[in-house]
């Protein structure tokens, strides 16, 4: 097991990818502190694999509330002891061409994919630095890295996500923490139910392996890069979309 006896913090793990993630954490022997907005789904979650032998704690939080972070980041310091991984998974959409964007909708997704990520970020490295180790990953996307039609929000945010993983990796690599970012493509998640269907059957069409990506394929590597097979893999942000940008 990749990931035994560390204390993996996962946001917006009652849905979709941070969900996956956090089940192939849990299958690696990680202690799964599962974090979502979503209550009911978090606790949900966590019950689930504990009644299969994990150990996993569900906490409600919003990444948009700084204090409620901090106090969160506390309460698992003192059960656990230590903070090991980060996963900044939470993530939204706000869709609108440029013309048609409103300051709520551009705010909205830059509060919680960006400003998400950097205050939860904030809030567990000093225990980071004083471990002497830890892994900070966070999600970025294709669009993070080529942009996309109607996302000018979110594009911003996940091209600053891989900003700030580039800037830490260079703070905090020689603190014994190693920071990177990942880029899936269109994975089948309640996060596409807004795109129309024409549009998705284009971007099937435009991916190499002509399919969509299942959450799991993200968590698989959200694991490999936790783990110390990564050990040499800094300031990355690995492009996991099954080659549709080629
Ligand atoms: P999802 O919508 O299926 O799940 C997101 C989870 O995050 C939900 O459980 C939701 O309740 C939670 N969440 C949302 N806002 C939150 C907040 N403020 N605080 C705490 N939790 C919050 O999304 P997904 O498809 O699993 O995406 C996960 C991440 O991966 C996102 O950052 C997304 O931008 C990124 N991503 C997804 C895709 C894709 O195609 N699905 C592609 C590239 C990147």
């Amino acid at each position: 097991m990749k990931l035994k006896e560390r204390v993996a913090l996962i946001t917006g793990a009652g849905a979709g990818i941070g969900q996956a993630t956090a089940r192939k954490f849990a299958s690696e022997g990680a202690t799964v502190i599962l974090c979502d907005r979503n209550s009911q789904m978090v606790q949900q979650e966590a019950q689930a694999l504990n009644a299969d032998g994990h150990s996993a704690h569900a906490y409600t939080l919003d990444v948009t509330q700084r204090e409620a972070i901090d106090e969160m980041v506390d309460d698992v310091k003192s059960k656990f002891g230590r903070v090991d991984i980060l996963v900044n998974n939470a993530g939204i959409t706000q869709d609108a061409r440029l013309a048609q964007m409103t300051q709520e909708q551009f705010d909205k997704v830059i509060d919680v994919n960006l400003k998400g990520v950097f205050q939860c970020t904030q809030s567990v490295v000093d225990t980071m630095i004083e471990q002497k180790s830890g892994v900070i990953l966070s999600a970025s996307s294709v669009v993070g890295l080529y942009g996309n039609f109607g996302q000018t929000n979110y594009a911003a945010s996940k091209f600053a996500v891989i900003g700030m993983t580039k800037t830490w990796a260079r703070e905090l690599g020689p603190k014994g923490i190693r920071v990177n970012a990942v880029c899936p493509g269109f994975i089948e998640t309640d996060i596409l139910k807004s795109m129309p269907g024409k549009v998705l059957d284009r971007l099937r069409d435009q991916c190499w392996q002509r399919r969509l990506g299942s959450p799991a394929e993200i968590a698989n590597v959200y694991a490999f890069l936790a783990s110390d097979d990564a050990s040499y893999i800094n300031g990355v942000a690995i492009e996991v979309s099954g080659g549709m940008s080629l």
